[in-house]
């Protein structure tokens, strides 16, 4: 039996009620695998500034830096927005992914295929879509020096270090030898020196893969081809600004903010989370869509955990409650043959999990 220790931060909003599910999940897979879990809880966001003065304690680092991986709900809401930046939420994730040197982004973009009519694409250009986006995301033009304003001259720099690309291209060839050992890698090297160094950076480490097939595209092609024709793409290699922008697109081929997961990850500890935020308006109603969530925990045990079976048995419950017509109220007017509340979908999955 293997035990490993998660940090949940369940955060602001929808955050609580989302994670409770994802742990409802994660029990149920510990019943049936040889694994378990032991949470510790911590302090994120509004609610840790309402109760410390800090939306990141530095109990809440403590806590994440001695578990496996963290499993992470959402921050942020309109009663914080007019603190301080430092201490608004926000800040406090900011300050978070740097703290853990999570510098990979992970998005996957599957379409369900019982879900193909939510995409706001046609049904024959989305359906079997399943890509990964790995974007990196503490180094390019949000970082780099110098930046400034000087009056009505304003200005960022991107700029990437050999190193910064070597480490976030290994992780996306290690992630598509695992899937259909295929990367594009995006970029702008038509115009920017920055991109001429990633590009032959990444063709480097492409020889330490000799199984992965690498194409090169530039990231406005690649911002048209995702809509054109997304099911080209398996892997997807970028920066950080062009990954932004790409994986909120290649999100929303899926139909749902409230499917989407992601994980941050990095040489130590990584974050797993929904890519949604709090969603204030719905939370405290029991109508959030926690699969986002409970499919956040999924990656956590196939990347932090390597506990791909358990991963494997998650996917395959979303999926089939998906197929059997469950359906949260976002996902109301998509081939729903019950709506269900937040809960009630956490017990499907998890019932699915362990059948
Ligand atoms: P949001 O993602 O919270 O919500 C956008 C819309 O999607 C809302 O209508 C919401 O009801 C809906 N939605 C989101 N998640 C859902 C789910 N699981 N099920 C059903 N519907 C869902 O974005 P926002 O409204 O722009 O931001 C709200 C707060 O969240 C802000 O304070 C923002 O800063 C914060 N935020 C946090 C994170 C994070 O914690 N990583 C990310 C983005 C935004």
């Amino acid at each position: 039996m293997k035990n490993y220790n998660i940090a949940i931060i369940k955060g602001d909003g929808i955050g609580p009620e989302i994670i409770d599910e994802a742990i409802k999940v994660l029990d149920a897979v510990a019943s049936v695998e040889n694994v378990s879990f032991a949470y510790e809880e911590a302090l994120m966001g509004g609610c840790a500034y309402d109760i410390t003065g800090d939306p990141l304690p530095q109990e809440t680092i403590r806590i994440s830096m001695k578990s496996d991986a963290v499993l992470f709900g959402a921050i942020g809401g309109e009663k914080w927005d007019d603190l301080p930046r430092e201490k608004r939420p926000e800040s406090g994730l900011l300050r978070f992914r740097k703290e853990l040197g999570v510098f990979a982004n992970l998005r996957p973009a599957v379409v369900y295929d019982e879900l193909v009519n939510a995409s706001s694409l046609k049904p024959e250009i989305v359906k079997g879509v399943d890509l990964m986006v790995v974007r990196e995301l503490i180094g390019g033009i949000y970082f780099g020096e110098p930046k400034g304003r000087e009056g009505d001259k304003a200005y960022n720099t991107m700029v990437y270090t050999r190193p910064e690309i070597e480490r976030i291209a290994h992780v996306a060839f290690k992630i598509a030898m695992e899937r259909s050992k295929r990367i594009c890698s995006v970029d702008k090297a038509n115009v920017l020196d920055v991109s001429q160094l990633w590009r032959e950076v990444v063709e480097e480490i492409a020889t330490e893969y000799p199984e992965v097939e690498l194409t090169h595209m530039y990231v406005d092609n690649a911002a048209m081809q995702l809509i054109r024709d997304p099911k080209q793409f398996d892997v997807i290699l970028t920066g950080n600004i062009f990954g932004d922008i790409l994986s909120d697109e290649a999100s929303m081929l899926s139909g749902s903010i409230g499917l989407l997961p992601s994980a941050s990850v990095g040489s130590k500890i990584g974050v797993y989370e929904p890519i949604h935020g709090s969603a204030p308006d719905i939370a405290g109603q029991g109508i959030s869509n926690p699969i986002a969530t409970i499919s956040s925990a999924s990656m956590m045990l196939r990347y932090a955990l390597n506990e791909n079976a358990a991963a494997d048995r998650i996917d395959a419950a979303i999926q089939r409650t998906l197929a059997e017509g469950y359906r949260t109220k976002d996902l109301a007017n998509y081939d729903a043959k019950e709506i269900c509340s937040t809960s009630e979908m956490g017990s499907i999955i998890a019932n699915y999990t362990v059948k």
